[in-house]
C-alpha cells in the first residue's frame, strides 16, 4: 500500500497527523524511571532476560490494581491474570486475527474506522465489511440484520470509546447488545480501546466490552497501550482476556523466542505505575488535550462553519476524547481536491475515505487531529482550512 501520510513540512500546517504531541512525551520521568529499574536488586535479570511468557507479572498487577482504581473498583475488572503484555496496539490486533480468523473469513468493521487496522485484515486474508457508526458507535442493529441475512464473521473489530476517527463513544446498551450477539452467533469481539484512559472532563473511565464478556464463554479481546499515555515510541501494550483465550495466545509462535513481549521496557512502566507518575501525567494529558480540542472545535465554528454556502452545513461529533475530529462537510467538497487547494494555502488534513475498506465513502470528509498540534497552530490550521472551503470550487 503507498504512504497515507500528508506533507509535514513546517510550510504545510499538518492538521491529520495523529501522534502525540511531542511537547507531553515524557523522557525525563522515563529516563528516571530507567535509572531506578536497572539499579534493583535482581534488574539484570527483570530487564534483560527473556521473561515471563504472559508479560513481567508486577506489571500485570500494577495495570490490574490501577485499572480497578480508576475504575472505581466496579465488577468484571480484569485480574492480573487475565493480562498479556503485548508491543503495543497494533501488533496485538495482528496476533488476534492470526490466531482467531482464518483466510477468507468475514469479519464486521466500524465504517468510518481506523484504517491502520486494515494492513492486519489483508495480512490475514479476511475480508472486512463495513458497519455504520453514529454519535453512539458501531451500529449494532445493523450488526443483528447483518447476521439475520446470513452474514457469519468470525470477529467483529471496533474502536467502542473515543474513536479513531469520529470519537464516538459506543452507549453501554450496544456494547452489551454486541457482547450478547458475539455469544449467541459465535463471533468475537476485538474491542480496540488505547483511548479508554483519555476522556476529557471526567474522572470516569467508561466500560471496556471485556466488563461485558462471561469467564465461561469467552468472546471479547481488549486491547490497550502505553502508546498514548506515554509515548508509542515504548512499544507497550497490553491485552485483557478470559483465560480460554490467554491459554490460546501463550502458545502462539510469536511468544516463543524464549520469554514475553518488551521485559526492559516493562520494568521502566513498572516504576512509573509505583512512583505514582502515571496518573499525575494523564491527569495531565486529559487536561492539554481537552484544552486542544475545545480550541479545534472553537476554530471549526468561527472559521469552517461560516466559510460554507448559507444553506449547507457540516456535521461532527464534538469529541470527548481521544485524538481526533472527523468532519463531514456537504458532498461537493471533495476532499481530495480539497487537500490539494489547502496545501496551496499552508494546511493538511487526512483524507475521509481512507476510513472505510471500500475506499468510496466519507469522500468530502476530513479527520483532524488536535494532539499533535500546539493550539496557536490548530487554529491557524483551521482558519486556513476555513479560508480554502471559502474558496473552493
Ligand atoms: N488503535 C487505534 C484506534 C489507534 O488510534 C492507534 C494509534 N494511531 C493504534 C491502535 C496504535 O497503537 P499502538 O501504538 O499501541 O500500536
Amino acid at each position: 500500500m503507498a504512504t497515507l501520510w500528508a506533507e509535514d513540512t513546517h510550510a504545510v500546517i499538518n492538521l491529520g497527523k495523529g501522534h502525540p504531541n511531542p511537547r507531553l512525551l515524557p523522557l525525563q520521568a522515563v529516563n528516571d524511571a530507567y535509572s531506578n529499574a536497572s539499579v534493583a536488586p535482581d534488574a539484570a535479570v527483570t530487564l534483560l532476560q527473556y521473561g515471563r511468557m504472559q508479560g513481567n507479572p508486577d506489571l500485570c498487577a500494577s495495570i490490574a490494581r490501577w485499572t480497578a482504581e480508576s475504575c472505581d473498583n466496579r465488577p468484571n475488572l480484569p485480574s492480573a491474570d487475565d493480562i498479556v503484555i503485548t508491543t503495543g496496539s497494533g501488533p496485538a490486533l495482528s496476533l488476534i486475527m492470526q490466531l482467531f480468523t482464518n483466510p477468507g473469513d468475514t469479519i464486521l468493521v466500524d465504517s468510518p474506522g481506523y484504517f491502520l487496522a486494515y494492513y492486519s485484515f489483508e495480512d490475514c486474508r479476511v475480508k472486512p465489511i463495513p458497519v455504520p457508526t453514529d454519535a453512539h458507535g458501531l451500529d449494532v442493529d445493523r450488526v443483528e440484520a447483518l447476521l439475520k441475512e446470513g452474514v457469519r464473521p468470525s470477529m467483529v473489530y471496533t474502536v467502542p470509546i473515543a474513536n479513531n476517527p469520529t470519537a464516538a463513544d459506543m452507549s453501554e446498551e450496544r456494547k452489551e447488545k454486541l457482547v450478547q450477539l458475539a455469544r449467541e452467533y459465535k463471533f468475537k469481539i476485538a474491542a480496540d480501546e488505547v483511548y479508554q484512559f483519555l476522556k476529557f472532563g471526567t474522572s470516569k473511565v467508561p466500560k471496556s466490552l471485556f466488563e461485558y464478556d462471561d469467564p465461561s464463554d469467552p468472546v471479547v479481546f481488549s486491547i490497550n497501550s502505553f502508546s498514548k499515555l506515554l509515548g508509542p515510541g515504548m512499544r507497550l501494550g497490553w491485552l485483557t482476556a478470559h483465560k480460554p483465550f490467554i491459554s490460546r495466545i501463550l502458545d502462539c509462535g510469536a511468544l516463543h523466542s524464549g520469554g514475553g513481549f518488551n521485559p526492559l521496557t516493562s520494568a521502566v512502566v513498572l516504576q512509573l505505575f509505583n512512583n505514582g507518575f502515571m496518573d499525575e501525567h494523564i491527569a495531565l494529558l486529559r487536561r492539554e488535550y481537552g484544552a486542544s480540542c475545545v480550541a479545534l472545535c472553537k476554530a471549526v465554528e468561527e472559521h469552517l462553519v461560516p466559510a460554507l454556502k448559507p444553506d449547507e452545513k457540516l456535521q461532527y461529533h464534538t469529541p470527548r476524547g481521544g485524538f481526533f475530529c472527523f468532519i463531514t462537510l456537504p458532498e461537493r467538497y471533495d476532499a481530495d481536491k480539497l487537500l490539494v487547494q489547502c496545501k496551496e494555502n499552508g494546511v493538511s488534513f487526512f483524507v475521509g475515505k481512507h476510513f472505510s475498506p471500500a475506499k468510496d465513502s466519507f469522500k468530502s470528509s476530513v479527520r483532524l487531529c488536535f494532539a499533535w498540534l500546539e493550539i496557536d497552530a490548530l487554529v491557524e490550521g483551521v482558519r486556513r482550512l476555513g479560508k480554502t472551503v471559502k474558496e473552493f470550487s
